[in-house]
């Protein structure tokens, strides 16, 4: 019998309504794919035009994207609201921004760059927030925390390789990306001759443009789904081992929602990488914070972990598996963001990389150290019967290049050795960005082709899907799609399904 639900969310903002269209035929038969629609959440902020450009009170995760779809300019003056943090989202998240005019837009190498206005504190915050995403840990902090040396100095040299230089080789500082123009006492930023922003009490701000004035009444709004809407949880059930995709594309594609996924073992999930708004993404999929009490961190890329200080704030201590390194990363910028300690409020446990390790129930767990600008790791994952997935995080993985760097001394055969990993899992979900930083789609077609006959294709994710007909080699995965690795336990000496008790 054809089942066909179909549901409507208008949100509060009046600005963004999702359909949810489903049709399956045996929906509670695990085996289908089950692929939903997902939400795009739009968050609302105030922008002054003025004679300096567009100003933007506040930058929650995903802002950028509002632009592109209304295909307006990303702004490059932003005020920052204090607090930043309302309602568990950062609402001075301004690496998109800074990105997009940077490096889309092509501005660093011009010499121009986006404004951030705030308080003497909060630039001060940032700046800490900015070092550990756009340059990585610094050698202090890496020594201070007691690392290896010889890992040190590994964490450095990628980082220095990503840098991007200008025309004499040189990194350019974090000031070349953006402009810090502080309140002064009065609480007065000028912007230009004509243009100054006058901060006022209860999130008030006035524009003065010339002999115009505006006034600004900062809200954090944000999407919400009514409140008569109920999911039809029935429809969406879990395998033993598998994988639900909630975001599958990049930081900059304006109808993709950003890289995030689900690793069901056993009934309970482990979370890869919280997208932004992830309270809101969960309910729409069904699904319990309860039901998802670990988290996998691979990096704090904004497009990454824009979803996990709201994840943790959301009441359940999560167990957070990631590296030392990316953890302290973390914790720094958690702490840029919201001035709280976060090392309280998680159960952090170490991944050593490469070294195999219990996750729960017989799963085992293994981190890779990636090829990225900063700290980054990948995850392969074993069930007790053998089946395995490899989720690459963001990396660059173009082996023939690997082997130039050999010679000039960035990496080592071992290190080469790390990179290859992954490729003979079962299931390879790895990113297609786009480079320098992330992997083009040539060696990945060339690894996929050479998997062992009867092994799946290599699945992208990070990636925006091909448009119209253009049909490339790689799938890439949406949203809402599931991937059922087994769907009932194998009995671990008949390697035969069994259906659990529970089930
Ligand atoms: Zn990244």
């Amino acid at each position: 019998m054809g089942l066909y639900v179909q549901a409507l969310f208008k949100y509060l903002t009046n600005t963004c309504i999702l359909v949810l269209l489903m049709s399956c035929d045996h929906a509670n038969t695990s085996k289908e794919q089950v692929t939903l629609a997902l939400p795009t959440i739009v968050p609302k902020v105030p922008v002054v035009e003025s004679s300096a450009g567009k100003i933007q009170f506040g930058s929650p995760p995903e802002i950028a994207k509002e632009w592109m779809r209304q295909k307006e300019d990303v702004p490059t003056i932003y005020v920052l609201p204090d607090p930043m943090l309302r309602d568990k989202v950062n609402f001075g998240d301004i690496e998109f921004p800074i990105y997009w005019n940077s490096f889309v837009k092509g501005w660093l190498k011009k010499g121009k760059c986006i404004t951030l206005i705030g308080s003497f504190q909060q630039i001060e915050n940032t700046k800490k927030i900015l070092q550990e995403t756009i340059f990585g840990p610094t050698r202090f902090h890496l020594e201070q925390a007691g690392h290896p040396q010889d890992e040190v100095e590994r964490v450095l040299r990628e980082s220095y390789h990503f840098a991007v230089k200008d025309p004499k080789g040189i990194p350019y500082p974090l000031e070349a990306f953006i402009r810090f123009l502080p309140f002064d006492e009065t609480g007065t930023a000028y912007m230009s001759e004509d243009v100054s922003i006058h901060a006022r009490k209860n999130d008030q701000f006035l524009v003065r443009d010339g002999g115009k004035e505006t006034k600004v009444q900062f809200q954090a709004l944000l999407a919400e789904k009514s409140k008569d809407y109920h999911f039809p949880t029935e429809l969406f059930t879990r395998p033993y081992f598998g994988m639900t995709h909630i975001g599958t594309s990049s930081g900059f594609d304006p109808y993709g929602l950003t890289s995030c996924s689900i690793i069901w073992v056993n009934n309970k999930g482990l979370l890869i990488d919280p997208l932004a708004y992830i309270g809101l993404h969960l309910e729409v999929l069904g699904i319990q914070p309860g039901d998802v009490p670990d988290v996998f961190l691979t990096h704090i890329h904004g497009d990454h972990d824009a979803g996990l200080i709201e994840y943790i704030l959301l009441g359940q201590k999560i167990r957070l598996y990631t590296t030392r390194i990316i953890y302290e990363s973390f914790l720094r910028k958690a702490k840029a963001i919201t001035g709280q300690d976060f090392d309280d409020l998680v159960d952090f446990v170490e991944l050593a990389p490469n070294e195999k390790r219990e996750y729960r129930e017989g799963f085992m767990i293994t981190a890779r150290n990636n090829f990225h600008s900063i700290p980054t790791i990948g995850l392969l994952i074993e069930s007790p019967s053998g089946t395995s997935c490899f989720y690459s995080g963001d990396t660059y993985f173009v082996p023939k290049d690997f082997e130039e760097y050999e010679k000039s001394g960035l990496m080592t055969k071992q290190r080469i050795q790390e990179l290859m990993m992954g490729f003979d899992a079962d299931y390879v979900f790895h990113e297609g960005g786009i480079a320098p930083i992330h992997t083009p789609l040539e060696p990945l077609i060339k690894a996929s082709r050479q998997r062992t006959s009867g092994k799946n294709s290599i699945v992208l994710v990070h990636k925006s899907q091909p448009k119209g007909r253009n049909k490339e080699e790689l799938k890439v995965a949406s949203s809402g799609e599931q991937f059922v690795f087994e769907e009932h336990k194998k009995d671990p000496i008949l390697q035969s399904d069994y259906q659990l008790n529970d089930h």
